[in-house]
Order: structure tokens, then sequence, then C-alpha cells
């Protein structure tokens, strides 16, 4: 009998091992960081993926949860992470919070705080479950977006606002019977400002479509010498009415190449409009070269110039020069980004070279493609 009793004892003691291994696994298999502590937030358990996530190599079962689990604001401020892991009284998830590893980059988490009776060591102690799950990524995005919302609207705002004023003085006009000499300046003004809404939300389905990645890269015979003759025959007024010169200069032994017509002709006007907006006085000069086994177009200008701290962000989405002479013209700082989005699917490599007040030129390279 007594042997019985044993042998029972044995087996549950095996069952419980068994369980208690099964529910490591299970933890461990986990792709969130899994922590639990005891009531006085000091650390019972733990899973690789938490070790990951925080980027230590091992965690001590009786360490405080705060020696390896430092939460702090936006701001970089830290925060107090014992009180705020043993205050719920109910399951609570932030988003919020964010860490800071050794080399002094900075994560965004999700952190879900659940008291539980952990039911290990002493049966019935209670504690807390700490869920831990890496969403910088999700949270850039999410940035990204509202700062792209932000941006947009402001953007939107200001041509809104100057066409309905200038409409609603032409109707006033209109209505006084006045003077038609006043009335289609102001007609004028609000007819610009619908072009550039319109240059806006042209420049914002390209970009949607170029980072959705969904256009046909639709890959073509491009005549080069044709190509460029089109691009003289857009610009030419556009340069005459800043009086400007348009030097167009063609490589004779250039003739096809085998590229995405629309992204070079997207890419092209992109630089060639900004190079007639942002040049007061002088010229404009569009070359086209053979290399290697296809064209080096270059754009120059004689205008206003790019720093040099500016030169590398010029690709980046909306960013448009602090620079005084920038501000004067309207833009969105969308064009060079969608132009160099485009290049990347067209294989295309784009560089800047550029002085202050000297002028600027943006050379672009097309390799034939393959169909
Ligand atoms: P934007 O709508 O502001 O013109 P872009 O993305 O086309 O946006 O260009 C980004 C910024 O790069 C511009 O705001 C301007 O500061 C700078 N930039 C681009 N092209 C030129 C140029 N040819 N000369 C001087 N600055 C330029």
């Amino acid at each position: 009998m007594a042997a019985i009793k044993a042998q029972r004892k044995k087996d549950q003691k095996i069952d419980a091992q068994l369980e208690h291994q099964r529910l490591e696994s299970l933890v461990n298999s986990m792709a969130d960081g899994v922590i639990a502590i005891d009531k006085k937030g000091n650390i019972e358990l733990y899973n690789g993926a938490a070790l990951n996530i925080l980027d230590i190599n091992a965690i001590k079962k009786g360490d405080p949860v705060e020696k390896i689990l430092k939460l702090t604001n936006n701001k970089k401020e830290p925060l107090d992470t014992k009180s705020i892991v043993l205050s719920p009284k109910t399951q609570t998830i932030s988003r919020d919070y964010k860490i800071i590893y050794s080399d002094t980059s900075m994560a965004s988490i999700y952190l879900s705080i659940s008291p539980v009776h952990l039911g290990y060591g002493k049966k019935g102690d209670s504690g807390y479950v700490l869920i831990i799950r890496d969403i910088t990524r999700e949270k850039s995005l999410e940035e990204e977006r509202d700062e792209f919302i932000s941006v947009i609207s402001h953007e939107l705002r200001t041509p809104i606002a100057i066409t309905e004023g200038s409409i609603g003085n032409a109707l006033y006009l209109a209505e006084k019977n006045g003077d038609i000499d006043t009335i289609i300046p102001a007609l004028k003004n609000a007819h610009d400002q619908a072009i550039f809404l319109e240059d806006l939300i042209n420049d914002l389905s390209t970009l949607s479509r170029a980072e959705r990645g969904i256009f046909e890269r639709n890959i073509e015979n491009v005549n080069v010498h044709k190509f460029m003759e089109s691009l003289q025959e857009i610009y030419e007024k556009d340069a005459k009415e800043k009086s400007l010169q348009l030097h167009i200069d063609i490589d004779p032994s250039l003739e096809l190449i085998k590229t995405v017509k629309l992204y070079m002709k997207e890419i092209m006007q992109n630089l060639i409009t900004n190079a007639i907006k942002y040049t007061e006085k002088g010229s404009v000069a569009i070359s086209a070269q053979k290399l290697r086994d296809g064209v080096k177009f270059s754009v120059s200008d004689t205008g206003i110039g790019i720093s040099k701290g500016d030169q590398s962000r010029v690709f980046d989405k909306f960013f448009r020069s602090e620079d005084y002479h920038t501000r004067q013209q309207n833009g969105t700082g969308l064009g060079l980004y969608v132009t160099r989005k485009l290049a990347e699917l067209a294989n295309a490599e784009i560089t800047v070279e550029s002085e202050l007040n000297k002028g600027s030129t943006f050379t672009i390279y097309f390799p034939n493609l393959d169909k």
C-alpha cells in the first residue's frame, strides 16, 4: 500500500515537472518578451524574447525589475519603473513607454502589466506578468503618418485661404460692377493657387503609387534626342518668363535607351522645374551624355544653390531648405523624394553638387534595362 502511494506521489511529481517544462517551452517560444515578477518587483521568470528586446545577456532570478527594465518617456527622461509595474489593479496596456539601449538608441515598447497569482514558488503568491514588444517600427510609421497629415493640411491651408480670398474679392468687385482690370488679377491669383493645389495632389498621387510600388515597370526604347526635344518644348516658355536661358546639349552618338520612359520623364521634369524655380538669373542647362551602356543626364542651374548640410537632405520626404530664398517659392518638399523613389525603380543613380549662391547640378545615370 505504502509502495503504491509512493509511486503515485512520484508520478504526480513527474506530471508536474512535465507540465512545468511544457509551460516553460511555451513561454520561451513566444515572440513577445515575458517577465514575471513577485509583488515586491523581483524577477521570478523570463523568456528569451525579453533578453532580446531589452538587449541584455542574462537576467538573474530575484533581481529587481528596474535593474533590467529602464522605462523612459518620449524625452528620454527616466521613469519610476518599479512603481509603474507594481501599481495596476487590473491589466493595463501602454504603447507610450520607451527604453534606451547602451548605445543611446531608443526603442518604443508595448508594455502590458497583469496582476496575477503566480502559482509557483509558495502557493498563491501574487505578482505581475509583464509582456513587452518592440513597436519602434509601428510607432515611427504612425509618427510619419501624423507628420504627413499635419504637413499636408498646412500646405493645403494657405493656397485654399488665398483662393477663397481672391475669389471673394473678385465676386465683390463684380457685384459692384467693378473695373474688369481689378477683377482679373484677383482671378489670376486664385487660378495660380488652384494650379499649385493640382501640382500638390499630383505629387501626392505619384508618391503614393511609387511607395506602394504599383507603377508598372514598362520598359521601352526611348529616343534620347526626341526626349530632350520634348523637354525643351515644355520648359522653353517657363525659362523665358523668368528671363533665363535654357541650354540643351546632347551627345550626338546617343540613340536609343531601354528604360522606363514614364519615370525618366517624371524625374527630369522634377529636376528642371526645380532648376527654373530656384534660379532668378542666368541659365539652366540640360545635357545628355553616353556613359557605359546608358545615359547620364545633368541639370545645372545658376541659382540659389544648396548648402553642404542641406545637400544630404534634399531627397528626404518633405524636406525644404530653411533658406529665405527657398521659402519665397511654393513647394511641398516632395518632388525630390519622389524623384529618388522613381530613380530606384529604374535602377538609376542620382547625385547632387551645389554651392550656395552659385548654383546646383543634379546628375542622373540611367542604365540600359533588359526587358
Ligand atoms: P520643393 O517642392 O520644396 O521644391 P523638392 O523635393 O523638389 O521640394 O526639393 C526639396 C528642396 O531642395 C527644396 O525645397 C530646395 O530647398 C532644395 N532644392 C531642390 N532643387 C534645388 C535647386 N535646383 N536649387 C536650389 N535648391 C534646390
